[in-house]
């Protein structure tokens, strides 16, 4: 078994910016299941969030991020994400990201329910490729940090109640390899793909919150699934994400009789909280009895949309729209997990030696919706803080574990009636059931059906059958908080309970092995 100070699972912006500042206090594993670039962050197009231009404030940031979180946001996590965030941005600068600049200074945009400009972007809406490419450039020049691409992580390995490593199966000889470690950190990313309709890549299978939660780890705010307003829907085209930023710069939404829509849902129009967006639409496709709604931006300068929006220009182009002249067919879809593996200020989880980072973390910056942009920033925050923490060299790494705390019930599935699991199903289940638009009647019936697929699942042997029972064990803690959480707050809605309830003002925590059932 080899021996890492650190290893790191995932390979998008948090396992890389973590391992480039770990790797002058010791040895650095970073262990990824594609090719080194398989990640959502390659996709991230509208920017990461900070308040460093002479018209904002940390405060006004904080003030946004608590507004967007709906109630359930930690404010203490959301001061030090606003305060902490220029000096992150500035070690991004060091490293060599390209921000865009405008006249020598650093170029921002506005973006839904951020009160300032305050989005920094690279290559117009290349922010995450540009982000990608650089850190992973500096990661595989660095002699410190060994990474093994196509290994997925499938088990975090435990003595006395401490993590001591990591057993991996190498894709590509089948082999079970076992690393041993002083600190593991997950860096798994989200969980899109457990929903037919999303902007994620494949990789996004929640696995690092399968493997956590199976180790004792504590996983919070489930119910709170973000959805993106506007991926373009367009038949035989994959998926692909129209950035807020577009919305930012003066996009309009329209159904498809022409009418813009959005004031009828929110004073905010099209720049209202993404869930309220996405809701917009989804009543509007239904009133209007389409499957889309259109994105308008043929107002705007042609010029100003293909030097701001390249990538977004360049997709639809190639696709055969012109979105200069045409309008933009779009669909909401699954796009951002609030929820995850809980964590402290300092990214540690409460399992000793374990910590979080990323979007597969739940540090509580994000309550019960997440101000866009905010996420990317997270990472650098709260990854920082992981990399202080460890070089602290204390002997008990770990977060203090929540008083009051779920655990999965057992539920009778004798009259489920369709078992066939496969992901297809899964994502279906998913996507109807425990989507933009909940019930309990439907939260039940997903529960039902994912806690049979449980019973059905065969040992895992391969990367596909490894995912499936991961998606399987994120899928049902989803739709179990969904169902505990009688009210609608933030992205999470209940059409059985419309409104948010006082009584509710507080988080939804499972642990494996916990001291209270769920009723
Ligand atoms: C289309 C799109 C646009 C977005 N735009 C923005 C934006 O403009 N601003 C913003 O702030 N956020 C944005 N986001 C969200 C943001 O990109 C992500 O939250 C962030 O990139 C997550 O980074 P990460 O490092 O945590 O995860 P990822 O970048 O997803 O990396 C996860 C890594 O873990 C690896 N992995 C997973 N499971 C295993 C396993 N079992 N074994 C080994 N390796 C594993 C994956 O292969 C991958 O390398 C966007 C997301 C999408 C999908």
């Amino acid at each position: 078994m080899k021996n890492y100070d650190y290893i790191i699972i995932g390979s998008g912006i948090a396992g890389l910016y973590d391992a480039l500042l770990f790797k002058d206090h010791g040895s650095v594993l970073i262990i990824t299941k594609g090719s080194i670039d398989e990640c959502n962050t390659k996709h991230a197009q509208g920017g990461i969030a900070a308040a460093i231009s002479s018209i904002d404030s940390p405060e006004l940031h904080f003030k946004d991020t608590i507004a967007a979180g709906a109630g359930l946001c930690d404010p203490e996590a959301v001061r030090i994400l606003t305060e902490e965030a220029a000096d992150r941005i500035a070690d991004l600068v060091k490293l060599g990201v390209p921000f865009d600049t405008v006249n020598g200074e650093i170029a921002l945009t506005k973006e839904a329910a951020h009160s300032v400009p305050r989005i920094l972007h690279a290559g117009g809406d290349a922010t995450g490729e540009r982000i990608e490419v650089t850190l992973s450039n500096a990661a595989r020049a660095s002699r410190a940090i060994t990474i093994f691409e196509y290994f997925l992580a499938t088990e975090i390995l435990v003595k006395n109640n401490k993590v001591y490593g990591v057993a991996a199966l190498d894709l590509r000889s089948g082999t079970r390899e076992e690393f041993n470690c002083r600190n593991l950190i997950l860096a798994t990313g989200g969980v899109g793909r457990l929903f037919k309709i999303t902007t994620n890549p494949d990789i996004a299978t929640g696995d690092g919150v399968a493997l956590a939660y199976r180790t004792g780890a504590e996983i919070i705010d489930m119910e709170f699934f973000q959805f993106h307003p506007t991926a373009l829907r367009m038949p035989g085209v994959p998926l692909f994400l129209i950035s807020e930023a577009v919305r930012g710069e003066g996009g309009v939404l329209r159904n498809v009789r022409g009418e813009r829509f959005m004031k009828k849902y929110s004073p905010q129009g099209e720049l209202a909280p993404r869930d309220v967006v996405a809701r917009g639409i989804v009543a509007e496709m239904k009133e209007t009895g389409a499957n889309r709604v259109f994105l308008d931006v043929t107002h705007l300068p042609a010029r100003i949309l293909s030097a701001r929006f390249p990538q977004i220009y360049r997709f639809c182009l190639d696709h055969g729209l012109d979105i200069t002249t045409s309008l933009i067919p779009v669909v909401p879809a699954a796009h951002y997990s609030m929820g995850g593996v809980k964590t402290n200020y300092w990214g540690e989880t409460n399992v000793e030696g374990l910590f979080a980072s990323g979007e597969v973390a739940s540090t509580g910056v994000h309550g019960a919706n997440r101000l866009a942009s905010n996420s990317l920033l997270e990472v650098l925050v709260f990854g920082k803080r992981i990399v202080e923490r460890t070089l602290r060299g204390n002997a008990h790494l770990k977060a203090t574990p929540s008083p009051d705390v779920y655990t999965l019930k057992k539920r009778d599935t004798s009259d489920i009636n369709d078992t066939t699991l496969n992901v297809t199903a899964l994502q279906s289940l998913l996507w109807d059931n425990v989507g933009i638009v909940r019930s309990g009647k439907e939260l039940e019936e997903a529960a039902d059906t994912l806690a049979a697929w449980e019973k059905q699942l065969e040992p895992a042997t391969d990367r596909p059958s490894y995912e499936l029972a991961n998606m399987v064990t994120v899928g049902r803690l989803m739709a179990e908080a969904a169902l505990i959480r009688e009210e609608s707050r933030g992205a999470h809605y209940r059409s059985d309970f419309p409104n948010a309830s006082n009584a509710w003002l507080k988080h939804i925590v499972f642990r494996k092995k916990a001291a209270k059932s769920q009723k």
